[in-house]
């Protein structure tokens, strides 16, 4: 285990100036935090932080992530409180440690690693800051390192998440060697009998052939020497998983495969890769299409790198690598290596310059498709995802509500969907989703989607299902609303009234069917007089006619009693009238009046629910407004919140409403957890616009969570 100065030592001898208080201070509170905790291997669990610390120098990060790295578990596994991170590490090191602490969440709520796509998608979106991720590799490096300690089936899992999740992350974000190191491990754990053979084959060709390497190697120089190139020359035996993977690729055995080895020749700029290439194409036989110029076409994640197959020296199949030192560098450590390139201007917080780095360099890239799926990386910024109760992950956009999950669950789901407990509790089917939130959605058979739920839901699916459905229904509703008028209509006119006249008509209205003329009656596109015109041409229209006709033309009555200043418009004068009390209409609103027995005229709001039942009742309908002079007696708008239950959460509330000139008149819990209290409140207020600023003041409040305005 590293020791404190040693770790110290480290990270100053790349970064002079690296904070060495917080380093020292970081280390000593690790340990004696994780105290006397051990891990599986027997080691003090501090090893395991100080270990983290030590692969993070490696990266030559920066002291703001070493840190975190010795403090990564302390929240998890110890009674330390991020708080308590703030004031002793200061606020980023803090929300490195807060992030962490969140993925090792995550990583227990995700129950299988079928979507591992989805979730490497999740891990991205939730390191808001690229060093929680870095951290998270190292982190799950060493666990890997130090595999062998824990349980046998503990050890297969790891490795299997490993392999699906953390080694495409690592390469996504262009740290080969992490990558290579945790496939290698994974592969080591997961087929033991493919890796043992693959390893004894190549000690055995190694034998054989006198080990080959260094004689490569030393050939490879003296051609660079011979042509001045400078190069540095590395070789290797190709790794057990990267042979294992190519036998499975090329449904190949193991003496089918030629190239074992690899080499690399490092060279200091561009023009001297190509010499080398030259050299190298010259001297010895190239292996047809096995040439890659990954120098003026990078690979998405940035690696930038000459391939080449030859039959080299010694008449052996190899596969030559060529690139400078500093795309070495990049390849090997990625994102890292840009960060140590770019000291001085650190990539810090939700600044995410490491993504718009690799979009220039994919910006440089030909092939669109790999451009798209790159900058994909980009686009989870813009997503969320969350978790089914079996662990199951849905990717959404942003902002997306409960409906929204049970949309891309299944349109069943979204259909039938009553409410939804987010983590455990009930919350409303308008909250939004946030990043790792664990999603139920409670359903009903009797559950049909709601328009309402159009106002808020965020994705394509689900918006056209709930359009669709209530289209459907609308037309059904104005179906059976025309069929009633025409009735009605005929009826009052005494005239008969049969399909069969219908369907002589049907090209008058460009109907298709008998339908489609009654939904236009009820939509209002097309009066009842027009209809029993078509049908009886050249009838005289009577009195009913016209009063069912005034209502489904919609045409404004005139007002003639202009002298007389109404509070509403469209009323007999006289006429007693009340506001209704389901929708409680208010100054500005669109209203209708509606004609009641024995108690004169009820206004409701044009979208009121009630005015369903009396659809079938046109001469029933008033068609008013509300009046120029609009006298001061208040009226009561109703408003659904949910509010923060909270101590003086509900004093906060009518302190904001009284300070608006509001004045709650009723007050009504219709829902109490731990965390909210549901409330309608009936407000009085002078007009719509006066109950629209009041919403928009409880918006603003910090113990309201949602505020409506009611019509029920
Ligand atoms: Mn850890």
């Amino acid at each position: 285990m590293l020791r404190q100065y040693e770790l110290v030592d480290l990270v100053k001898s790349y970064d002079p100036n690296a904070d060495e208080d917080a380093l020292n201070k970081a280390y000593v509170f690790a340990m004696k935090k994780h105290g006397a905790q051990l891990r599986t291997s027997g080691d003090p669990y501090y090893s395991h932080p100080v270990e983290v610390a030590g692969i993070l120098t490696k990266f030559k990060l920066d002291s703001t992530s070493i840190v975190a790295g010795l403090l990564h578990d302390t929240v998890e596994d110890t009674d330390t409180s991020i708080d308590e991170i703030k004031k002793l590490f200061g606020d980023q090191v803090a929300q490195i440690v807060d992030g962490l602490t969140k993925l090792a969440m995550i990583e227990q709520k995700s129950a299988n690693n079928k979507q591992a796509e989805n979730f490497r998608k999740l891990l991205l979106a939730m390191s808001e800051d690229i060093r929680v991720l870095l951290i998270k590799l190292a982190d799950r490096l060493h666990n890997m390192r130090t595999l062998h300690f824990c349980a046998a089936d503990k050890r297969s899992r790891i490795a299997k998440e490993t392999l699906d999740i953390y080694a495409p992350l690592a390469e996504r974000i262009g740290m080969q060697a992490v990558k290579t190191e945790l496939e290698e491990i994974a592969f080591r754990e997961l087929h033991k009998d493919a890796y043992d053979s693959i390893k004894a084959r190549l000690s055995f060709l190694r034998e054989q052939g006198s080990n080959l390497v260094p004689q490569i190697i030393s050939q490879l120089e003296k051609d660079m020497a011979e042509n001045g190139i400078k190069a540095d020359i590395s070789g290797r035996e190709k790794s057990p998983y990267s042979i294992w993977r190519k036998m499975q690729q090329k449904n190949a055995s193991f003496e089918q495969l030629s190239d074992i080895m690899a080499f690399r020749i490092i060279v200091d700029d561009v023009a001297a890769c190509y010499q080398a290439l030259g050299v190298v194409h010259s001297k010895y036989h190239m292996v047809p299409r096995r040439f890659k110029d990954y120098i003026s076409t990078p690979k998405p994640n940035g690696y930038k790198s000459i391939h080449t197959g030859i039959i080299g020296p010694e008449n052996t199949r190899v596969e030559i690598q060529i690139r400078t030192h500093e795309m070495h560098e990049v390849n090997e450590k990625g994102v890292a290596a840009h960060w140590a390139y770019k000291q001085g201007e650190r990539v810090v917080g939700k600044n995410f310059r490491w993504i718009r780095e690799l979009l220039e360099i994919l910006e440089q890239a030909s092939n669109p498709e790999e451009f798209l799926e790159n900058t994909k990386l980009e686009m989870y910024n813009d997503q969320v995802f969350c978790f089914t109760p079996k662990g199951d992950l849905i990717g959404l956009p942003i902002n997306s509500t409960p409906v929204d999950f049970a949309y891309a669950v299944h349109s069943s789901v979204g259909d039938t969907c009553v409410g939804a407990k987010i983590n455990g509790e009930i919350r409303p089917l308008r909250t939004m989703l946030q990043n790792g939130d664990q999603v139920e959605i409670l359903t009903s058979k009797a559950q049909h989607p709601s328009p309402e739920w159009d106002r808020f839901v965020i994705t394509g699916k689900a918006k056209a299902a709930i359009r669709r459905y209530v289209r459907a229904h609308k037309r059904d509703q104005f179906i059976t609303l025309g069929q009633q008028l025409l009735e009605r209509t005929f009826k009052g006119e005494s005239l008969d009234f049969n399909e069969k006249a219908m369907v002589n008509i049907l090209p008058n209205f460009e109907a298709e069917s008998i339908d489609d003329i009654y939904a236009k009656v009820g939509e209002g596109l097309v009066t009842a007089w027009d209809v029993l015109k078509a049908v009886y041409p050249g009838y005289k229209q009577s009195k009913i006619g016209k009063v069912v006709k005034s209502f489904i033309s919609k045409s404004p009555r005139k007002d003639k009693s202009k002298s007389e200043p109404l509070k509403i418009k469209g009323l007999v004068p006289g006429m007693a009238v009340h506001f209704a009390g389901c929708c409680h209409p208010l100054p500005g609103d669109r209203i209708v009046g509606i004609v009641t027995t024995g108690k004169g005229v009820a206004v409701h709001t044009i979208d009121c629910k009630l005015l369903e039942k009396f659809a079938s009742e046109p001469e029933r309908w008033l068609d008013i407004s509300w009046g120029d002079a609009i006298d001061d007696a208040p009226h009561v708008g109703r408003l659904k919140l949910m509010l923060a239950n909270e101590p003086g959460s509900l004093g906060d509330l009518s302190n904001l409403v009284a300070r608006n000139n509001g004045n709650i008149c009723n007050l009504n819990i219709v829902n109490r957890t731990v965390s909210y209290f549901e409330l309608l409140v009936d407000v009085e207020v002078k007009d719509l616009k006066h109950l629209t600023d009041i919403i928009a003041a409880l918006k603003a409040s910090k113990v309201v969570s949602y505020v409506s305005r009611s019509m029920q």
